[in-house]
């Protein structure tokens, strides 16, 4: 693997050294790969905002959603202090409280009963965006509804709506990230390249249905949505066990290894851990927890890139209980989760869009060169591009081992590097050093046909 480096080593792009701090990416990668080169741009900017994430704030957003009693998708909309509609509506006037930036609304549908949803109801997401430069997007999501057992239910059945759901944890916590994230991003006084959208699913405890109905809608409108860092329960220090952390993050990412989750995954990694090196970011390479379920799936399923952030340390006797309370969130902690996603999601909107690695027909234009001996990658521009980084690792691994600073050029020759046992993708820089989500260069599975007898 040593034989190639020196073909590759040079720097492109200019970088605005005012706001940039370089830090080796050995450091960051944490598969101590003694191999992994190039360099991840620290912005003074998004350190700013990272400290700005507060604590305090966040506690405010988790009791206040906890006070409605609960927020059951089937509970009361006209009640103006308790149930859903209640909820919804304060969520609304503390988002456009943040910013006249901030386009604050319902995402409103009229869903049939079916299943946990026992009656026909109108599911309201709640949604601020912050325009960006273009249309693609970038979410930061949690779930706002809640669920509660009533201990005399029968095992297995679900509850109609109005007993009491605190719902703190699960997951008034993860909506708290989004809101403070819209918070902080909308009063940055930055322009964002990507379009930047705080979500508030409802109806995800009947089966992630504010999820489903605005992934298939967003896929049937043509929207482009670049990521979705989904928060659910993620505020929670202490396991029913009697464990403790409060310093580590579970990310979920289904597969295959190149796929948009895991691709989304590898970028909140590197990210997260430029703007928290202390924080301990656990990818996971499964979809979910064993046998749950959130709202990413439904992103995942469409096509579009979507991981879960979720505590490492979960409380299964308060989940899904009147004790899921705002004593059972500690606040520091949650914190230091948003903080995580504040790297990643400030990074991504702030970089140009993922390069476009195929060719119009759909395969990978990844050769074997004019050698025939070659890695010779080719790719399209980016918008607002600057420079490219390729990324590379051995056929076995699942972490990006090696980077390639290229300059700003859309094809590049490892000479006698084999493509079959290494995995490419490329990423585009923008002019502050922004870096893009990594595009992979990945076949389908090929499709096998039974052969027919006779
Ligand atoms: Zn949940």
């Amino acid at each position: 693997m040593t034989d190639f480096r020196t073909h590759a080593s040079r720097r492109g792009g200019r970088l605005d050294l005012r706001h940039l701090l370089l830090l080796p990416l050995a450091l960051l990668l944490g598969t101590g790969s003694a191999e992994a080169q190039g360099t991840v741009e620290i912005d003074s900017r998004i350190q700013e905002m990272v400290a700005q994430v507060s604590a305090e704030n966040l506690e405010h957003l988790v009791t206040t959603l906890a006070s409605f009693e609960t927020r059951n998708t089937l509970s009361s909309v006209d009640d103006p202090d308790r149930g859903i509609g209640a909820a919804r509506e304060w969520m609304v006037q503390e988002l456009q409280g943040y910013s006249s930036r901030l386009q604050v609304g319902l995402d409103c549908y009229d869903v049939a009963a079916s299943g946990r949803i026992t009656r026909d109801v109108e599911i309201c997401n709640v949604k601020a965006v912050l325009p960006g430069r273009t249309d693609r997007r970038v979410y930061v999501s949690g779930h706002y509804d809640s669920v509660a057992q009533i201990p005399s239910d029968a095992e297995g059945e679900w509850p109609e709506g109005d007993n009491p759901a605190p719902g703190a944890n699960d997951d008034a916590s993860g909506t708290a990230v989004a809101m403070e994230l819209a918070r902080v991003l909308s009063q940055s006084g930055l322009e964002f390249d990507a379009t930047l959208v705080f979500i508030g699913f409802a109806g995800e405890e009947q089966g992630l249905f504010g999820a489903r109905l605005h992934a298939k809608r967003a896929l049937d409108e043509g929207i482009q949505i670049d990521a979705v860092f989904n928060n659910d329960i993620v505020g929670n220090i202490r396991a029913g066990d009697g464990q403790i952390n409060g310093t580590a993050v579970q990310v979920f990412a289904p597969g295959p290894d190149d796929s948009p989750a895991r691709t989304l995954a590898r970028y909140a990694y590197r990210f997260g851990k430029a703007y928290m090196p202390h924080h301990d970011i656990r990818l996971v390479g499964r979809e979910d927890r064993f046998g749950r379920g959130g709202d990413h799936t439904p992103f995942n399923y469409w096509g579009f890139a979507a991981v879960r952030f979720t505590e490492v340390m979960e409380n299964y006797a308060r989940q899904h209980t009147v004790d899921d309370t705002a004593d059972g969130v500690y606040f520091p902690y949650l914190a230091r989760n948003a903080r995580v996603n504040m790297g990643g999601v400030a990074s991504l909107a702030l970089a140009p869009e993922a390069p476009d690695v195929n060719s119009p027909n759909g395969n990978p234009r990844l050769t074997r060169g004019e050698s025939r001996y070659a890695a010779h990658l080719e790719w399209e521009p980016s918008q607002g591009a600057t420079s490219y980084r390729v990324f590379i690792r051995d056929g076995w691994s699942m972490d990006w081992q090696q980077v390639y600073e290229v300059g700003n050029v859309t094809e590049y020759t490892f000479e006698g590097l084999s493509i079959d046992e290494h995995f490419f993708a490329v990423a585009a820089v923008g002019p502050d050093g922004h870096e893009s989500l990594a595009s992979p260069y990945d076949r389908p599975p090929r499709v096998i046909e039974e052969v027919e007898t006779r």
